[in-house]
């Protein structure tokens, strides 16, 4: 009771009761309009930080123009919207408040017509409408009232909210919103596609690549006995199966009584053609166990069988079964000074006894330490103006001195790229190729430099998981 009556009070204390743009309703807010424009301002240089924007004026200025003509025939065509196409492998794609929108190359390389594209910037749009970002943090802020009554009145409280945001909304945005909220932009993004002039029936294309592109990463996850990320989208039914889905992708179709028969499936593979596929160079090419970085010009090897993840800001490595694991990262190196004094400087090691190394002649300490009370092993090797930070740490269940002995060969492995290592630091592109007859996926593979489940992956790109051949003639995404 005493909750309800506090929330009525706020909300005429800050006199925030806002109609919402796409329902008219009253509702309320605690955030106006100009503030969730300045969210999203204050947000997109750490986005575009995080994830770095795709090199490929052509290909951003492609999506900016079809998510323009959406946003035209949106309920806040008033607002200036961007769109971005961001340099992550992630299959994602997310708003922030106000108008600025993301969506990565992982995504697009999966997708298969612009009108599927528009699909996703539509869908985007609609949680930018909905203004389903303010409605969460809303909600979530008068679900823990109290913390935030003390922020929201304190003086110079722009950053303090900002801050509970970027809380509050990276997780929604990442995520996605809840099935209401998902489903309310699936449908407010079939209402722009069908009056921007595409089929609305695009939006289902995309969940079925979305929904094989979830069942493929479940089923690699249980091979290698993990748990499967989950991603903005994922749903537990089929998106086939979903009746409420379906209804408002009928209810926009009846917008679009003459959709036009091309979906632009040309533009859109022209556009991506030569887009790069995994991992870019900028960031550093997995190859298994092996990792090379031709920006940095560096290259390292882990034990046979450990899995690595990319991170802006470092590599994972993990052992089979999680039963070890090493991070590499760097830092900028700004006196003179020794691997060792680095390392009890900069790391705050005390006394670390250990020993010297030089890999590929390159100066470097290593050292045998408990990390967090358990075995671990911290190496620090100096290459150009950088200090590479080794660090590994045994398990339960592990061979600790295997593991240490491991990591010691790991960090003694670190080099500069050789010249026949250079190519291995180019990155995999995707290119088009006309089916030929008897052509199959399972012969594409063989000549594929996918790493992994190459057929598989061939599949995913063409819309063909987990069966299906394609068709002479057909134009296919291979990777090269
Ligand atoms: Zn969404």
């Amino acid at each position: 009771m005493r909750k309800f009556l506090t929330i009525t009070g706020l909300c005429l204390t800050l006199a925030a009761c806002a109609t919402n743009p796409v329902s008219g309703r009253r509702e309320m807010a605690l955030m106006s309009e100009a503030q969730e424009i300045s969210i999203g301002r204050d947000m997109h240089p750490k986005v575009l930080q995080q994830y770095g924007q795709y090199d490929d004026p052509a290909l951003q200025a492609y999506v900016q123009g079809v998510g323009e003509k959406l946003a035209a025939h949106s309920h806040r065509s008033n607002l200036i919207y961007r769109f971005t196409v961001v340099d992550s492998t992630d299959i994602n794609a997310f708003a922030l408040p106000g108008g600025y929108i993301y969506i990565t190359r992982g995504l697009l390389a999966y997708l298969g017509s612009e009108a599927e594209m528009a699909g996703v910037l539509g869908h985007e749009i609609g949680h930018v409408t909905a203004r389903h970002a303010v409605r969460q943090y809303t909600a979530a802020t008068a679900a823990q009232l109290g913390m935030t009554l003390g922020s929201i009145f304190v003086p110079g409280l722009g950053s303090n909210v900002g801050q509970n945001v970027m809380g509050v909304l990276g997780q929604a945005m990442l995520s996605g919103y809840g099935r209401e909220h998902e489903l309310e932009s699936d449908g407010l993004g079939a209402e722009y596609l069908a009056r921007a002039g595409y089929d609305p029936q695009a939006i289902l294309g995309v969940l079925r690549t979305l929904k094989a592109q979830g069942d493929y990463a479940a089923a690699q996850a249980k091979a290698e006995g993990r748990q499967p990320q989950s991603y903005h989208g994922l749903f537990a039914s089929h998106p086939d199966e979903d009746t409420r889905l379906k209804e408002v992708l009928t209810k926009a179709s009846f917008l679009a009584p003459d959709k036009p028969a091309d979906n632009g499936r040309d533009a859109f593979l022209k556009h991506i053609d030569g887009m790069v596929f995994g991992d870019s160079a900028a960031q550093g090419i997995r190859r298994g166990n092996r990792f090379y970085h031709r920006d940095l010009n560096f290259a390292l090897e882990f034990p046979p069988g450990w899995r690595l993840e990319n991170r802006p800001d470092r590599l994972l490595a993990i052992a089979p079964g999680g039963k070890a694991q090493a991070q590499l990262s760097s830092q900028d190196l700004n006196q003179r000074e020794t691997p060792r004094e680095f390392m009890i400087r900069r790391l705050g090691i005390k006394n670390p006894a250990g020993e010297e190394i030089s890999p590929a002649g390159l100066p470097g300490y290593t050292a045998s330490l408990k990390i967090q009370g358990r075995p671990g092993r911290v190496s620090v090797i100096f290459h150009r103006n950088q200090a590479y930070v080794l660090a590994s740490v045994a398990l339960d269940g592990a061979d600790s001195q295997a593991v240490d002995a491991a990591m010691r060969q790991t960090a003694l492995g670190f080099h500069p790229l050789r010249e026949d290592e250079k190519a291995l630091a180019e990155p995999l592109r995707l290119r088009l190729k006309t089916a030929a007859a008897g052509d199959s996926f399972a012969a594409l593979a063989k000549g594929s430099r996918l790493p992994g489940d190459a057929q598989a992956q061939l599949r995913l790109l063409n819309g063909h998981y987990p069966q299906g051949e394609p068709k002479p003639g057909d134009i296919l995404k291979i990777v090269e």
